[in-house]
Parts: structure tokens; sequence; C-alpha cells
């Protein structure tokens, strides 16, 4: 495992965890000292994923992601966190043992998790995912994340 920071190729582990689907490890470079986190992963079978447009591609893990990740722009969300909750939906989705999912769906597991972990993230995947069609749609949705105690997940079951 090379460093990420200066390419030596001397790394060792000094923490090593079980995330969801995945081993976590810490790693320390022996050359500059950087310390890094590497994430070992079971290959499991994924479903198609289907787009708006019908047209199908392969899973894609990073794609999934860099969407949270800019959901999460300038929120307090550790990267870690980010990666956990792509680590549930995959291994929701990989778990569901269907052949092909629809990027909705995809969008709406993400969804019912970012609402629990931040707002401001949440509305902004909302708006992507569900593309409200006027601002109206939007604002009902904001609303609606407003509203204390009154959990809209019913609304966004899946059953994946
Ligand atoms: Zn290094």
């Amino acid at each position: 495992m090379r460093c990420p920071k200066c390419g030596s190729g001397d790394s060792r582990v000094v923490d090593s965890r079980d995330a969801v689907n995945a081993v976590r490890r810490r790693r320390l470079c022996e050359n500059c000292g950087n310390r890094f986190t590497t994430y070992e992963r079971v290959e499991t079978l994924r479903p198609l994923v289907v787009k708006r447009d019908g047209t199908r591609e392969e899973w894609n893990r990073t794609k999934l992601l860099e969407g949270v990740r800019i959901a999460c722009t300038k929120r307090p969300i550790s990267s870690a966190r980010i990666e956990e909750l792509v680590d549930e939906v995959e291994a929701q989705v990989a778990g569901s043992g269907r052949q092909e999912i629809l990027t909705t769906e995809i969008g709406l597991a993400v969804m019912r998790r970012l609402r629990h972990l931040d707002e401001v993230a949440y509305i902004r995947f909302a708006s992507v995912y569900l593309r409200f069609r006027d601002v109206n749609g939007f604002l009902e949705e904001v609303e609606r994340v407003k509203r204390p105690g009154r959990p809209a997940d019913d609304q966004l079951q899946l059953d994946l």
C-alpha cells in the first residue's frame, strides 16, 4: 500500500477495525510519518443501475460517494462518516439480491440516512435526487424536515 503523500511502499498498520462490508485500516508511513486509511472490501455483486432515461450502468461507488460529499460540503460531517453512510447503502443494495436498481431508489436510501445526519446536507441531496419541479415542492420538503417529531420517513420508505 503506497503512502499517498510520499509514495513510499513502507507502511505499517496501526489500527484495524471492522466497518460495514469492509475492514478499515489506519496505516503509518515508515518513510514520512504520514497516517492514512485504507479499506479492504469484500467483492460482492452489485445490481445494475437503471437511470431515469432507462439506460443502465455499472454500480459506481465513487460516483455515489461524490454525490454525498458534495451535499455535505462545509457541513460538520467527517469523511469517515460519509464513507460509512455510503458503505451502509452499498451493503443494503448488495444485500437486496436484485439485478437492477433505480437511481431514484439509491437516492432515497441515501436521503433516509442523511436526514438523521444533517438537515442541510439532506435538503441539498434531496433537491438533486427528487428533482423538484418547482420551488414550492422544494419548500414543502424543507418544511417537512423542519417539522419536529414527525418523521417523514414513511413517505420515503423503500424496500431495497
Ligand atoms: Zn509517506
